[in-house]
């Protein structure tokens, strides 16, 4: 076996590179290897590349006193190709969906499901703090918590979105955002993280639910998926329309899967007395909080990181076909050709781009 494979590698604003890095091996026995079948981009990785994240770079530099890039990517799934001699759950030659958070399971905040932050050594860390899945290989630690066996039977593009955009809707907004039955929503921004709170939304039934896009094609798809409104900011001003759609009332919650200000202000100024704001959104920027308005109205404002913890669940509703994320998966490419895709998932307003699967 060659000793070096093919990686998109990370090294600064701006500047990533499709090379070769030395494969992966086991370095805790609660580690396994995984050879990558099915990749893809995350809006996050988006950011990283236009340098968003230059934390990267500053905590390898502290951690080792050097910086040789970062390979990107926390989403796939792919075949055990290597357990270490504490991995119980998985053996070579299985099927696994890698979640984006990887956990210790004993930590005290992995007692408290809090994994997103596992204080030893887990949460996000691939493709950010440890390398990552758009390679041909990756290591995944603390692997009998961190990867799921992929059913036969289940949509491979699917699976895709179990990783993160699936789990992420579900719990930083619909979850943390206390969507109930007849709830008026509104989701700001119809992205593959949007479109996962938009199907698992409907599992609580909410009467209304609203998606805000500027891209039309999105919002097109948003309906297919079960919107019963969309709106364009680029042509309406979006907190008006969503208080004309609810009566003047505003939304019982309003989920912002963007990052941005403008978005943020959408969602504080749009939701009703008693709402939430749910934020998913990863601001690289800060934004205005209008306090001396809505000091008054009662609301929760939630904000989070995925804890993967209801990961298994969605897998069980994906293999029962009541979330067709597969739909959502636009684009095709072979794993030489991620340069391309990334091209494509960055102008995604012009190639109608919503998730590109990269297959090996
Ligand atoms: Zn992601
Ligand atoms: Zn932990």
């Amino acid at each position: 076996m060659s000793k070096t494979m093919k990686a998109m590698t990370y090294y600064g604003a701006n500047d990533i590179r499709f090379e070769d890095r030395p494969i992966p091996t086991i370095l805790a026995p609660t580690d396994a290897i995984i050879r990558m079948t099915k990749t893809t981009i995350c809006g996050t990785d988006l950011g990283i590349w236009k340098g968003k994240n230059p934390e990267i770079e500053a905590t390898a530099r502290e951690k080792t006193g050097e910086w040789t890039g970062r390979i990107l990517g926390h989403e796939g799934i792919g075949i055990v190709e290597e357990v270490g001699s504490a991995v119980k759950n998985f053996k070579k030659g299985d099927k696994v969906i890698v979640s984006c958070v990887s956990r210790c399971g004993s930590c005290e905040n992995c007692q408290k499901q809090l994994y997103a932050h596992c204080r030893q050594g887990g949460g996000w860390i691939m493709g950010y703090m440890i390398d990552g899945t758009q390679a041909e290989y990756v290591r995944t630690p603390f692997a009998d918590n961190s990867l799921y066996l992929l059913p036969e039977t289940l949509n491979t593009d699917t699976a895709v979105f179990l990783s993160d955009a699936l789990p992420t809707g579900h719990e930083i907004s619909v979850q943390y955002g206390n969507v109930k039955p007849g709830d008026d929503i509104a989701i700001v921004g119809a992205g593959p993280v949007g479109m996962g709170c938009l199907l698992t939304a409907q599992f609580y039934s909410p009467s209304t639910i609203i998606v805000v896009d500027m891209d039309d094609n999105r919002l097109e798809m948003a309906k297919e998926m079960g919107a019963t409104h969309t709106v364009n900011p680029s042509k309406e001003d979006a907190v008006a329309r969503i208080l004309e759609i609810t009566g003047g009332r505003g939304v019982d919650c309003a989920m912002e899967a963007v990052g941005v200000p403008a978005t943020w202000d959408i969602c504080q100024h749009s939701v009703k007395e008693g709402g939430h704001v749910a934020n998913v959104g990863v601001h690289g920027q800060p934004v205005s909080f209008a306090l001396e308005k809505l000091w008054i109205k009662n609301l929760t404002i939630t904000t989070g990181l995925v804890n993967a913890n209801t990961t298994g669940m969605l897998l069980k509703s994906c293999e029962c076909s009541k979330l067709p994320m597969n739909k959502l998966a636009t684009h095709h490419f072979k794993f030489s050709e991620i340069e391309q895709a990334y091209d494509v998932f960055k102008h995604a307003s012009e190639t109608k781009a919503m998730k590109v699967i990269i297959e090996y």
